[in-house]
């Protein structure tokens, strides 16, 4: 069984559609369970029925015109129950019932397994025997395997609406929604552009051209290049391989040939598909064929097809004349977009940023944080090669993509992207005002930054200092680690900014979702691996380099406070300290700079520090909550998979106690606390913390004038009040309710205002 579970999911693999996908399966688990029916059906949302959508052995024509409802038959009670059932003499159940466009009358014995995807039933698949037959254990497990080896493939479809299109074909596009990891702020409309890099066969977007004759010109001289580069490297080898080997040059010439590669290419070109397009098309399938082969040899011709293809793709590339127009209000999409997409667009066209891989740490999204364009990361089920010049919709604030979107939501959206901007020039009116409660409590706040430009924009919005300065984030921009000179430069830049002020400069927080190029770590499971601190310790060559560039850059200004990321214990805290002393001494007494020791804080981001509140704080000078990890690791939820963005949340109540213990143990030591998370540039979040007892708030320096304005219509006295009584709440939803509704008053709702649509 296990080999025939192999063989299907190979087979599977090689599909070229969803439609395929179903076809194959119906058709091998009939073969592997010898029966004399296979079929699958598939919920229908729209009418809450099951719809049969591939079958072996019932009436093809009936293929997509069964709907069973939920409550009907034995496919509904399979669904309804959640739970295979396997029957001896089906036609005898209460429940079986009788379709007469599938013909299966003649079917005694049945077994039919849900598929299911994160707790939904998705469909059913079957298996029937036209004589009476018992299924055995193996079989019926054999069939359940199967089906949850589907379920992830139908919930893939269903993300890309491709299921949808299936189920219920119709003309219009409908209305669908991509969820992504919100990674900056912002809604924008706009059109879509694919950026891809070059020469990938994986990631050539879908264009049709009307030039057909022009696409067949580009083609045909691509193969011939190709087939002139394979001769001459065919001329080179002589001597060097024998006769037989060299044969494989003659293969890879004749493959290029009309009446194979080429000729299946032509004719989609003829059907209006553009070149490169067409090339990738065809090639990919050949290699998920040649892969899916049992025999060892021919599996391994898939790496030959895959250089021929990338060969021949170079070259329509290079001939492709170099995009000079670009939409006003682009939507920049792609599967892996980094800092290097931005080189040949321009700036100011782009509306926003839409990636299928990365999170909110990769370079794209701290630079669209920086800029201020809504990205939205991590959109897994993006159909992104397809979706060239289409009208979308993104929103930077719930981390989502809208394709074709419905009247009433466009709608929705035009209306937020005009309040927001009203909203901020209302809010520019704030920037020298203090952050003050209603009732004369005053409030810090500062900001996180990383680039020149965020710097740049928190002096602009009145910053009171630099509450996290990520400075991984130059580490990430280059390709070796920078010297020390390098680093005192940038350094002392920031210093100088924002002196007198203080700057809060967190060692190098690499690991996690934070790879340097030049540094690779390949784990298992990153977050709880080789982090932070953890690094800096055992590479104490980089450690030391840095707190030396920090500390001179500081000569003269003295603005400079030391922050050291993810503390999980306190021989971690101290080993550190003696590094930061070491450094200090050397520079002062050894070689002669001028430089007032710098205060030196922890970040309590890991639960663990949580409870050694005390211990820590007696051992800094100051502590700052890191509320991104704090939150993760508390609730154990990847801060960065979209998957389980719904039970990620900074308001969930267990995250409110930990916040409270912390600000009651640095009280304790009388030890400052402050918050350098996501949730201090939260609107509500904001009003807990403060609740709470915080008084120094850091945030990116776009939430820095919401946050200042919600406060200053506050009074710390009614945030106590609601404190208390969310306190008590059971979950993070009803916390969030309870203080958006209590905080609607006119002039602050506008502040928290976001598009929900679903
Ligand atoms: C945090 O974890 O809250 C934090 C501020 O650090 P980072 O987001 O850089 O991990
Ligand atoms: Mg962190």
């Amino acid at each position: 069984m296990l080999e025939s579970l192999r063989t299907i999911v190979q087979e599977v693999n090689a599909a070229k559609d969803f439609a395929e996908v179903l076809k194959l399966i119906v058709h091998l688990v009939k073969q592997v369970t010898k029966t004399g029916t296979c079929s699958v059906y598939l919920y229908s949302p729209e009418d809450d029925s099951y719809v049969l959508m591939a079958t072996d052995g019932l009436n093809p024509d009936s293929v997509g015109n069964v709907r069973i409802s939920s409550e009907e038959g034995l496919v509904g009670l399979v669904a309804s129950r959640a739970e295979p059932i396997n029957l001896e003499v089906a036609d005898a159940h209460p429940k079986f019932a009788y379709f007469p466009e599938t013909g299966e009358q003649s079917f005694r014995s049945f077994l039919g397994a849900p598929i299911i995807h994160q707790r939904k039933v998705l469909g059913v698949l079957v298996v029937q025997e036209q004589e009476q037959r018992r299924f055995d254990e193996s079989e019926e497990s054999f069939l359940v395997t199967v089906s949850a080896q589907l379920a992830g493939v139908i919930a893939h479809a269903d993300a890309t609406g491709e299921l949808d299109r299936l189920i219920n074909p119709r003309e219009d596009a409908r209305e669908r929604i991509y969820p992504g990891v919100a990674s900056a702020p912002g809604v924008a409309i706009g059109t879509v552009v694919v950026i891809a890099p070059s020469a990938d066969l994986n990631v050539v977007p879908l264009r049709h051209i009307k030039d057909i004759e022009a696409e067949l010109c580009q083609f045909r001289q691509a193969m011939e290049q190709t087939k002139r580069d394979i001769h001459a490297l065919d001329e080179s080898m002589v001597g060097k391989l024998s006769d037989e080997e060299r044969a494989l040059f003659d293969v890879y010439v004749r493959m290029l040939d009309d009446h194979a590669l080429g000729g299946e290419v032509t004719s989609l070109i003829k059907e209006g598909l553009c070149a490169q397009s067409a090339w990738s098309q065809v090639v990919l399938r050949h290699i998920r064929m040649f892969k899916s082969m049992k025999d060892a040899y021919l599996r391994e011709r898939a790496t030959d097809v895959e250089d021929l293809g990338r060969r021949v793709l170079a070259y329509l590339q290079q001939s492709e004349t170099k995009r000079t127009t670009y939409p006003d209000n682009m939507v920049m999409v792609g599967e892996e977009l980094s800092a290097a997409s931005f080189a040949d667009v321009p700036l100011e066209k782009v509306a926003a940023i839409v990636s299928v891989k990365g999170s909110r740490n990769s370079h794209m999204a701290i630079l669209g944080r920086a800029i201020g364009i809504p990205t939205v990361m991590g959109v897994v089920d993006l159909p992104w090669g397809s979706l060239e010049g289409e009208e979308v919709i993104v929103d930077g604030h719930n981390g989502q993509m809208v394709v074709s979107p419905s009247d009433e939501v466009r709608e929705t959206y035009v209306q937020q992207i005009y309040e927001e901007k009203l909203l901020a020039a209302d809010l520019e009116k704030l920037t020298d005002e203090p952050c003050v409660t209603a009732d004369g409590h005053k409030l810090g706040l500062w900001v996180n930054t990383g680039l020149r430009l965020d710097a740049l924009l928190s002096l602009d919005r009145g910053a009171e200092g630099v509450g996290l300065y990520r400075t991984e984030i130059p580490f990430l921009l280059l390709d070796r680690f920078p010297s020390e000179e390098e680093q005192r430069k940038s350094y002392r830049e920031q210093l100088e900014m924002f002196a007198p002020r203080i700057v809060t400069m967190r060692t190098l927080d690499i690991g996690g979702d934070k790879d340097l190029p030049y540094f690779p770590i390949e784990e298992e499971n990153p977050f709880l691996g080789w982090r932070g601190i953890r690094i800096c310790l055992d590479h104490p060559e980089i450690f030391l380099v840095q707190l030396r560039a920090m500390m001179r850059a500081s000569e003269g200004l003295n603005n400079l406070s030391i922050l050291l990321p993810m503390i999980s214990n306190l021989a971690e805290l101290e080993s550190a300290l003696e590094l930061i002393y070491q450094v200090y001494d050397e520079l002062t007494e050894e070689e002669g700079y001028q430089i007032e020791m710098p205060n030196v804080g922890a970040m309590i981001e890991v639960p663990a520090a949580v409870y050694q509140i005390r211990e820590i704080a007696r051992r800094v000078d100051f502590l700052s909550v890191g509320t991104n990890d704090l939150t993760q690791y508390l609730l154990a939820v990847d801060r960065n998979n979209s998957r389980v963005a719904s039970l990620y949340h900074t308001c969930h109540p267990s995250v409110l106690r930990a916040l409270w213990s912390i600000v009651e143990g640095a009280k304790g030591e009388n030890t400052p606390v402050s918050v350098c998370g996501e949730m201090a540039g939260d609107p509500v979040g904001a009003v807990l913390l403060m609740a709470l007892g915080f008084r120094v708030l850091s945030m990116s320096a776009t939430s820095l004038l919401k946050v200042k304005a919600i406060l200053r219509q506050v009074s710390l006295t009614e945030a106590e009040e609601l404190l208390e009584e969310v306190m008590e709440m059971p979950d993070a939803q009803s916390v969030l309710k309870h203080m958006e509704d209590a905080l609607k008053k006119p002039e602050v709702a506008g502040l928290f205002r976001r598009a929900k649509i679903h």
